[in-house]
């Protein structure tokens, strides 16, 4: 290990605690780039950071809904104020593309600018009673220590927005950041403890998922889990935080996402749909159309079309000038999606474009934009999450056939057509089991203050984002007064 690389350390008690050992964390645009070394905590620092939030919860539960606003507004500005230095860690550490990653911190700032206003908002609701004088009120509480589970691809964007309406409801927080990128995240603690929030009221704790994961899942002292990651952990995320305590559980999960380009499609939007569905973020979205359903009468040119544009995306180091597609975050990952192609491969898909590693002047995990054509629904290629910027064409005949199709696999995030049809835009808005719809467009995002998640294995529990958090992150009392 290098001496002089900077050294991370957890926020537990609104202190930095040394870690009793470190990992390393590199670019995986050049893996020669040692980025720092973050602390590496077990069940003692979950442990201690879940007192922390415990004991800090009746204070930060009873202060005034302003007060705790005024946080908020003041976390959002010290992001603002560091989004460079934000954008560029989030570049080299998990390498997405330095515009993607200043989109990405401005959407965490604006996160935490939307839930300090929405949180003033501050309603219940009044019933009258239907068989007695009572007069009936609902209010909404805090629900108490809160256990934040983040994956590594959006190593702002997703703590921030799990974060922030907890915090702002008036909960206590443990965050467990993905091990590949806790640069970012760390850097958004670090704001947050100068933003005037109490000691233990957010608490970030670095390392393992199967020892701080777990503990954060089976500690009694957690009142809730909300997850973001894959559908496998989620599974046993789910389990474990119901079997102790019968916690409240939020998942956020895989997808296998469809994108059907119909024959009255414009074309020109279904090849931007498509380039930024499958390719944008390096393909490493949840939301990723990784699946193009494309009708018969405009299979030839689509593809002639799509291919045309990937010969255009500029693999390369994500901090550079002039990349337009950054590399994939690690050598696992990179090893995962050669195997996925392997698998297209012999399942007879037909190599339209990529496939291959990318060599860069400098040393990382370059891979090309790949596209398969020809590949059959059913094929592994497209029931299983790549999680790269891998895509496959599905010829149909048919609406109908689309449509099924569309379905036709586990997950249920996102969905997009691209038609000139009001009529079938409405029908597919209707019909598709996708918990994110998009009619000429791909989709991969939202606006912050719409739900946001997925149908069958893409999610549990309630949604994420808008006033939709409000249900996750807090419980309401039904009250009933005689007077
Ligand atoms: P992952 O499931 O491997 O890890 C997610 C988090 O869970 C990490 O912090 C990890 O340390 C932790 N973890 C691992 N094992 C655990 C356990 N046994 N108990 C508790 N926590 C544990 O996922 P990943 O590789 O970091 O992220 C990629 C996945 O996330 C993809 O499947 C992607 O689709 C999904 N994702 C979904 C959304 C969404 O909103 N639906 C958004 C982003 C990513």
């Amino acid at each position: 290990m290098t001496s002089a690389a900077p050294r991370y350390d957890h926020f537990i008690d609104g202190s930095l605690v040394a870690g009793t050992a470190y990992t390393e964390n590199r670019n995986p645009s050049d893996t020669g780039d040692l980025i720092g070394l973050y602390a590496k905590g077990g069940v003692a620092e979950a442990d201690a950071a879940i007192e922390a939030a415990a004991r800090a919860f009746p204070g930060w539960a009873a202060t005034p809904i302003a007060e705790r606003s005024a946080v908020l507004q003041r976390i959002s500005a010290g992001i603002t104020a560091r989004e460079g230095e934000l954008a560029d860690m989030l570049a080299r550490e998990e390498g997405k593309t330095l515009a993607e990653s200043i989109g990405e911190v401005r959407r965490a700032a604006a996160t935490f600018a939307y839930y300090a206003g929405e949180v003033l908002s501050a309603r219940g609701s009044v019933y009258a009673s239907l068989a007695t004088p009572a007069t009936i009120e609902t209010v909404h509480r805090p629900v108490g220590v809160v256990g934040i589970i983040t994956p590594w691809n959006f190593p702002i964007a997703i703590p921030a927005w799990k974060s922030a309406p907890a915090l702002a409801y008036g909960n206590t927080v443990v965050l467990k950041p993905a091990e590949l990128t806790p640069g970012t995240s760390w850097l958004m603690a670090e704001i947050i403890h100068a933003s005037g929030c109490p000691d233990g009221v957010f608490n970030f704790v670095m390392g393992a998922g199967r020892e701080i994961g777990v503990r954060l899942c089976e500690s009694p002292d957690v009142q809730a889990i909300t997850f973001t990651g894959s559908s496998a952990v989620g599974r046993t995320v789910a389990a474990a935080a119901v079997a102790h305590g019968m916690k409240k559980v939020q998942l956020e999960l895989g997808g296998k996402n469809p994108l059907i380009v119909m024959d009255d499609a414009d074309l020109e939007i279904a090849v931007d749909a498509a380039m930024d569905g499958a390719f944008g973020s390096t393909g490493q979205r949840c939301t990723a159309s990784s699946r193009l359903i494309v009708h018969d009468a405009v299979h030839d040119r689509f593809i002639e079309a799509l291919v045309q544009r990937m010969r255009g995306l500029t693999v390369g180091d994500a901090r550079a000038a002039g990349t337009t597609m950054g590399p994939v975050v690690s050598e696992s990952q990179l090893e995962q999606d050669l195997k996925y192609i392997e698998i297209a491969r012999s399942e007879g898909g037909q190599l339209a474009f990529g496939g291959e590693r990318v060599e860069a002047e400098t040393p990382g995990y370059y891979l090309q934009p790949t596209l398969f054509t020809h590949t059959e629904n059913d094929w592994r290629i497209n029931q299983e999450e790549v999680f790269g910027p891998v895509a496959t064409v599905i010829r149909v005949h048919d609406y109908a056939e689309a449509l099924r199709l569309a379905d036709a696999v586990e997950y249920g995030l996102s969905a997009s057509i691209i038609t000139s049809s009001l009529a079938r835009a409405r029908d597919f808005s209707a019909r598709c089991r996708a918990g994110i719809l998009a009619v000429n467009r791909s989709a991969a995002g939202t606006d912050l203050h719409v739900p946001f998640g997925g149908n069958k294995a893409s999610s549990y529990g309630s949604r994420e984002q808008g006033t939709a958090a409000r249900e996750f992150f807090t419980t309401t009392s039904t009250v009933y007064t005689y007077a």
